[in-house]
């Protein structure tokens, strides 16, 4: 049995110094609790803030710990109920091949809902994170232009089609043609900008000759200082993400005040558990739209335990498309 350590703390990208592969002892259930085998593992951007030990919206990971994070799991014995063997389960527990967790930290998984990787993308954290960041703050209209950076990725590419059902014209950034193209001809982008060959500023106004109403940022960085300029009035900024720099150890400062306060925009930051009361409206538009065909998701699936770092490593390098996944184990 083995689980995943953060054996050193990154200062700037993390690699394999930073994450060990360790034995783990595998204890007998007691009451209340659910011995669990993993069978897909789901790597997230935030994890990488969770590596530093500072303060945030969530405790940063203990070093010579498991990292835990978003999985998909079998019940292999149940001392809790409902839960019976063979159930499949999600929730945020160790990297541990086989382990024992408290019942209350795992949610069973409809599985005729679809693939139950969907649990831990489009129908899960980051699938939510889109409608909620999209439809609350960014208050889509038909007729505007949304931009979206990190546009290929699960949140992004969930995002970008929210925003052709809401009837807006958008323009996706992404990190290559593979991925511009999968935005326009599958997820139905009107345009999209590879921001590593192109000229971000000069192809975002071609791509958007009425300005922008809603920027959704992934990213941060200098993709959105050439996002900025092109605010119209009273335009809304999603602030959810700035994987552009996470891995840079003293953050550049603000570079963005100017411009919020010229086009009058708004701009909200927001983390996806503070829309928990709400979590069921957005899980069944989202099931609906994916059902009626309106929404589709893809995943880059890596396979073995031993791969999770590599998994991990890779959403920094973008080496995903849609939601990146480890597979463990078949049920
Ligand atoms: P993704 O599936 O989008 O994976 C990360 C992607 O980011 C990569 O594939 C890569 O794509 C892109 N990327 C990596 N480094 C850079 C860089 N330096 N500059 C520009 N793009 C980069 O991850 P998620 O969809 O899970 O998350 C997207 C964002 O949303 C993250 O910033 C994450 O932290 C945030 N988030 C926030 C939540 C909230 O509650 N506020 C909840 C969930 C996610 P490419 O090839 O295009 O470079």
């Amino acid at each position: 049995n083995r689980e995943i350590q953060l054996v050193k703390r990154p200062e700037t990208v993390p690699t394999h110094e930073h994450l060990s592969i360790t034995d783990a002892e595998l204890p007998k259930p007691q009451e209340g609790e659910l011995s669990v085998e993993l069978l897909y593992v789901s790597v997230d951007p935030y994890m990488r803030g969770r590596m530093n030990n500072t303060k945030s919206y969530v405790a940063p990971f203990q070093l010579n710990e498991p990292i835990s994070g978003g999985v998909v799991a079998q019940v292999k014995e149940s001392k809790a109920e409902p839960f019976t063997t063979g159930d499949i389960v999600t929730g945020s527990i160790p990297w541990r091949e086989k382990t024992v967790i408290s019942a209350d930290s795992v949610r069973k998984v409809d599985p005729t809902l679809g693939s139950v990787t969907t649990s831990l993308g489009i129908l899960g954290m980051p699938g939510l994170t889109a409608y909620f960041g999209l439809i609350d703050i960014g208050k889509p209209k038909e007729g505007e232009t949304l931009v979206v950076s990190g546009a290929a990725g699960a949140v992004g590419s969930t995002v970008v089609q929210i925003g052709k059902i809401f009837g807006c014209r958008v323009v996706g950034i992404a990190g290559s043609d593979e991925k511009t193209s999968y935005l326009t001809n599958e997820l139905g982008a009107d345009a999209a900008i590879n921001y590593k060959t192109q000229n971000v500023a000069a192809a975002l106004q071609d791509a958007c000759p009425s300005g922008v109403d809603i920027y959704f940022d992934n990213v941060g960085g200098e993709i959105a200082d050439r996002v900025y300029p092109l605010l119209n009035k009273f335009a809304r900024i999603t602030q959810c993400g700035a994987i552009a720099s996470y891995n840079v150890p003293n953050d550049q400062g603000p570079r963005i005040q100017m411009h919020l306060i010229k086009s009058s925009a708004t701009i909200k930051g927001f983390v996806v558990g503070d829309y928990q009361v709400r979590y069921k409206e957005g899980f069944d538009h989202l099931s609906k739209w994916l059902k009626d065909g309106k929404l589709t998701y893809e995943e880059t699936i890596h396979e073995g335990f031993e791969n999770i770092p590599d998994a991990f490593f890779g959403l920094f390098k973008g080496s995903n498309t849609g939601k990146q996944l480890v597979k463990i184990a078949d049920p």
